[in-house]
């Protein structure tokens, strides 16, 4: 597999060269063409990982991004700062690969959350050694955590994640919660081989008091394996679920939020699904994505990216970097796409978007 397949770019866009604003209203915020205002923000910390989850990341990881080319601590944090002061975000989640996997990450937390005013600053995680470091990641800012885990069979986490460390994930999940990270969400890929342990699952995260999401699939694998026809579906999910919980819809239900929540048993325990290839929430999306190496990118889907690190390192003003991250969300796209007979897959695959 060439560096290009696995979807490290060289660079798609002439960084001196920024998206089109024709037809942009003079506003502050992340507005695009179809009516959307970006306001929760995910920054990508790096490509490196402690797992390579099949769904995800090829067997023997991403191509190492250059240090010099991964954004530093300082320039995330201006980043940040830019972000909420003149765009309007108010959610910043740090994500990767796999973010503990920067030994500066309570830097990049710490400096973030200086400038983040009331912006909430999380981070989406494999858990592995968050145990560890959990005191420090808190006191330098961390408010809220998602750890992802999909099957709590010890082999079955072994094959998915070509890698036997599901006890440190429990470590991690058990630290999280002692440090009051709560309400903690576990985010679980739905896929073929995971659904016959989907309601063990959901049995586990209702004892361990975590919120489960089951999350939909989508074609970010870098061995491009995945195939609609063999896609597990939120249906499918809940067919499953249905076998050994009473799942029932709560009154209360946000139609902009991407999870679909069901209460468990009567409830108060809930089981979220999150449907992003069978029910696109592309109309409301509030996304905007920084990548390890700089660049903006308006959507998972598409590959069109917009360098901020070069005006990071030229000299640039906050205000020349606050317009060009405006213009390259003005021409994010409608939607993914995946239905369609012509859809084509990102050059990036997950691990190098941040999920
Ligand atoms: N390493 C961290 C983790 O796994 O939580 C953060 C990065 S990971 C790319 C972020 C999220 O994307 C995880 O919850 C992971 O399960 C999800 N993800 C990865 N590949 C996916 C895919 N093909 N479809 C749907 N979700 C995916
Ligand atoms: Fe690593 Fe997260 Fe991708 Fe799994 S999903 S390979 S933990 S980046």
């Amino acid at each position: 597999m060439t560096r290009l397949d696995l979807g490290i770019p060289g660079l798609r866009r002439d960084p001196a060269a920024p998206p089109s604003t024709v037809g942009r209203p003079d506003v502050p915020g992340l507005v695009d063409r179809f009516g959307r205002q970006a306001r929760d923000l995910r920054v990508s910390i790096t490509e490196k990982c402690s797992l390579r989850c099949t769904y995800c990341m090829p067997e023997a990881g991403l191509p190492a991004i250059a240090r010099d080319d991964l954004l530093s601590a300082v320039e995330i944090a201006r980043l940040v700062h830019i972000a909420v002061r003149d765009l309007g975000v108010h959610d910043i989640r740090f994500t990767g690969g796999e973010p503990l996997m920067r030994a500066d990450l309570a830097e990049i937390l710490a400096r973030s959350s200086a400038v983040a005013g009331g912006a909430s600053i999380s981070m989406t995680t494999n858990g592995i050694g968050l145990d560890h470091r959990i005191r420090e990641l808190v006191d330098a800012g961390l408010t809220r955590i998602n750890i992802s885990l999909d099957t709590v069979d010890r082999d079955h986490f072994a094959r998915l994640t070509r890698r036997d460390r599901l006890p440190a994930v429990f470590a991690g999940i058990r630290a999280a919660k002692e440090a009051g990270l709560t309400p903690l969400k576990i985010n679980a890929v739905l896929m073929r081989d995971t659904l016959a342990g989907a309601a063990d699952l959901l049995a586990w995260s209702l004892e361990n008091g975590v919120r489960l999401r089951f999350i939909e699939q989508m074609p970010l694998d870098a061995d491009e394996a995945w195939a609609r026809d063999n896609m597990v579906d939120a249906a499918e999910l809940l067919d499953v679920l249905g076998g050994r919980f009473e799942l029932s819809r709560p009154h209360r239900d946000d139609p902009s939020a991407p999870a679909e929540e069901w209460l468990v048993d009567g409830g108060p325990a809930t089981v979220g699904v999150i449907a992003s290839v069978t029910r696109s929430f592309c109309e409301a999306c509030d996304r905007t994505r920084i990548t390890a190496e700089g660049t903006v990118r308006s959507c998972l889907f598409g590959d069109e990216e917009t360098d901020l690190r070069g005006l990071l390192r030229g000299g640039a003003d906050d205000r020349d970097i606050a317009d060009r991250w405006r213009a390259a969300m003005w021409v994010k796209q409608a939607g993914h796409g995946m239905g369609r007979t012509d859809f084509v897959r990102p050059k990036r695959s997950m691990g190098a978007i941040g999920g």
